[in-house]
């Protein structure tokens, strides 16, 4: 028989309830997996270049369903946006990092690390997010300035709510870090109206530095637009010796990558603490 259109309609169609309900399954499994404590945090270094040392970690989620293999969040993070979940999931990984940094602030004192969080989309819509970032806080004995949250361009720009919310956070005193700086299409104008702190420069604008002139150029701007504005820098992705070497020359203060170490369980982060990484 002649193959219709409308057998194709009809195939991508059932292709489309396939996804819905892999969609669906995965929702449930990620809410079951919320209740039984499956989610964990990693902690990435973030490096002080000038000194080599860890003065910041970013907080990276991980999960772990029961006899299977671990699930990054690349996977997890818009189903959970999509599913709403990412509400009381973002609540849990605020808690659990507020947690976290507060036991490094004992431990450590000033030299403990900063905190950073990330933070999706459809959270900066929620209006409780700053009472809910200033509870953990309050909660865990935290002063604001010991954690950061990152934001991108794209959640901020998602409604004229989330600008608001951003306001807000910052008028807690916590730090605001803009996430993959200079992908979005619009970061310069981002800078007039979002009160950042932090500028994370993409590691696309990071990967080519022993490339060309011009590569050199665009990260050396970015940094200097950093620094200009009174913001710090941190470059994102730093992989090899040379590159942290050339970001170091370009004026980057901040770096956080392989090169220095990977994500790791929060009690690995003491031993990290104790000597410069970069020497
Ligand atoms: P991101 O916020 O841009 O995080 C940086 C990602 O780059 C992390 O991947 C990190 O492991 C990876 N990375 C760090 N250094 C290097 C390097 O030198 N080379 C390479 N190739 N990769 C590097 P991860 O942990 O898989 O997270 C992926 C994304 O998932 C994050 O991108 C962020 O958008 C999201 N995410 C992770 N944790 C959370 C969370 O707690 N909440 C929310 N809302 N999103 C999260
Ligand atoms: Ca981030
Ligand atoms: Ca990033
Ligand atoms: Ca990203």
């Amino acid at each position: 028989a002649k193959y219709t259109g409308a057998d194709r309609a009809r195939e991508h169609s059932s292709a489309l309830d396939a996804t819905a309900q892999h969609h669906a399954e995965l929702s449930a499994a990620l809410r079951r997996g919320l209740e039984l404590g499956e989610f964990r945090l990693l902690y990435q270094p973030i490096v002080e270049l000038p000194s080599g040392l860890v003065t910041g970690v970013e907080a990276l989620i991980r999960w772990h369903p029961v006899d299977q293999p671990v699930v990054s969040p690349a996977e997890f993070i818009p189903v959970a946006e999509h599913s709403g979940l990412i509400i009381d999931l973002g609540a849990w990984i605020l808690d659990q990092a507020c947690a976290d940094a507060a036991a490094w602030q004992r431990e450590h004192g000033a030299a403990g690390p900063r905190v950073n969080i990330n933070v999706s989309a459809r959270q900066l819509l929620d209006p409780d997010l700053p009472g809910l970032v200033a509870g953990a806080l309050h909660r865990h004995g935290l002063t604001p300035d010991r954690i950061t949250i990152e934001i991108t361009e794209t959640a901020v720009f998602a409604g004229g709510a989330a600008l608001e919310t951003v306001r807000e956070l910052r008028e807690l005193g916590v730090g605001l870090a803009l996430d993959d700086f200079g992908t979005g299409h619009s970061s310069l104008t981002l800078l007039r109206t979002c009160p950042v702190t932090t500028l994370k420069v993409d590691k696309s604008f990071i990967d080519d530095l022993n490339g060309t002139a011009e590569q050199e150029a665009i990260a050396s701007s970015l940094s200097t637009i950093a620094s200009t504005l009174g913001l710090r820098a941190v470059a994102e992705g730093v992989e090899t010796r040379d590159q942290a070497d050339r970001l170091h020359a370009l004026g980057y203060r901040y770096a956080q990558g392989y090169y220095f170490a990977r994500p790791v369980p929060a009690a690995d982060i003491t031993a990290l603490l104790t000597a410069p990484v970069l020497t």
